[in-house]
């Protein structure tokens, strides 16, 4: 079941919250990606009521959706923050949040990245590898300060997700192996700079079923017990992100609440803050992409509805085989169906929305809503084929406003110089 219920039929229209979305697109143009503030607001809150009576900070996974109205919408709420870059730090910032509810992941940080962070004064590191372990400690000892440190274990616990956004087995590039990581805590309590408080994981991405998110949990777990044990002083544990919301009618997305019930049973007694960073779970289903049929065209026995969004607007068809469920923002009663590949006009044969979908009948102008569309969506578009990107707007009740304007030709040589 699709839960993305700010966007509701009324009298046949497709509605973002209480604004009509064809009257978006006459005023806005297409395509455009189209937010939900409370659905948004609704999916933070969700977690927080379940975490009710734990000790714990959501730290919302920047990389989803960085737009700054998104950021500051959260931040508002109290949200922290899960950073993957100094660049996402620098518009967490602008949004308004405070940098010590920002945690900063990531398999490569830079020299530059830390020191900005440190600067910034961050809650803590994510730290993946005992070269980053002595970077970390370098920089802080130079600008005389000490930093709270985690490292992010790899629990080698297989996802059951698609293979790109999998990242819990040994075998990936992410986090230390859990059987070894012990010797890097006993490195840290060493060096100077550097207060090993944390332990983190992230298993992957995506994830419907819960069974490899406990066995992660527990797994991590054993190994703050042993660390406690041996003299570490772990306070915090971060869990990452990674619960899968439904892409398709017929499927059920994760319960949050289940999850965090899960995790009060098994965290009790622990003395232990909890971390979580959710991305996608909190904004994909509250965003779509809204476009409009160019032309529909028969090659052989297929047909095509040739939109004007395309794989540079929205790539995760294309880069993980994902599914978006696409529907006519204006149901038409006698509308035949038909069985097409909806593509775009970019010059690859990579670049679709659906292959041998089944969908109402749709003709030249006709808006369409790709959904589910809030995670993954425009931080991953590119101006592939000099196409400007797209406009994003965050609807708030019967108000629209414009989160990020869209691109105009000049903007896609700014920074372009030609020869002398
Ligand atoms: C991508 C990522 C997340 C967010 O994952 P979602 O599946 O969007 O919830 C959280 N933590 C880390 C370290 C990540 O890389």
């Amino acid at each position: 079941m699709l839960t993305d219920s700010e966007f509701q039929y009324r009298a046949g229209t497709l509605f973002c919250e209480d604004v009509n979305l064809t009257e978006i697109a006459a005023i806005h143009g297409t395509p455009a990606y189209v937010y939900s503030k409370r659905g948004i607001e609704t999916k933070y809150r969700a977690y927080e009521e379940a975490l009710a009576g734990i000790s714990h900070r959501i730290c919302y996974a920047v990389k989803a959706n960085s737009n700054l109205a998104v950021l500051q919408t959260l931040a508002r709420l109290g949200a922290g923050f899960d950073i993957v870059s100094a660049g996402e730090l620098f518009r967490v910032l602008k949004a308004g949040a405070r940098a010590d509810a920002v945690v900063f992941s990531g398999v490569g940080k830079t020299a530059e990245d830390v020191r900005y962070a440190i600067e910034n004064g961050i809650h803590s590191f994510n730290c993946e590898s005992e070269a980053e372990l002595h970077l970390l400690s370098e920089i802080a000892s130079k600008v005389n300060t000490c930093i709270s440190v985690a490292f992010r274990v790899n629990p080698d616990v297989d996802a059951i997700t698609h293979p790109y956004i999998s990242t819990g087995l040994r075998e990936h590039k992410f986090g230390a192996d859990i059987g070894l990581v012990e010797s890097l805590y006993e490195c840290a309590m060493k060096l100077p700079g550097i207060r090993p408080e944390g332990v983190s994981c992230h298993i992957g991405s995506q994830l419907l079923d819960l069974k490899p998110l406990w066995e992660a949990a527990e797994k991590v777990l054993a190994l703050v017990r042993r660390l406690k044990r041996s003299g570490v002083p772990i306070r915090e544990l971060d869990l990452g992100g990674g619960l899968g919301v439904p892409y398709r009618g017929a499927e059920h997305g994760v319960s949050v609440s289940d999850f965090i019930s899960g995790l009060r049973e098994r965290l009790a007694g622990e003395d232990l803050r909890l971390l979580l960073e959710p991305g996608r779970s909190i904004v994909a289903e509250a965003g779509i992409l809204l476009t409009k049929v160019l032309f529909t065209k028969r090659n052989g026995q297929k047909n095509f509805v040739i939109v004007d969004a395309a794989m540079n607007d929205l790539i995760r068809p294309t880069l993980y085989q994902a599914h978006h469920e696409i529907v006519p923002v204006v149901k038409r009663l006698d509308a035949g169906h038909l069985t097409a590949d909806i593509v775009g006009p970019v010059c690859e044969t990579g670049d679709f929305f659906a292959r041998g979908r089944e969908l109402p009948e749709a003709g030249s102008g006709d808006l369409l809503a790709i959904r589910t569309a809030g995670a993954y969506g425009f931080v991953l578009s590119s101006n592939y084929n000099s196409r400007p990107r797209v406009c994003e707007l965050l609807v708030d009740g019967s108000r629209v406003h414009v989160a990020r304007r869209r691109e105009t030709f000049e903007d896609l040589i700014r920074g372009e110089d030609l020869l002398q």
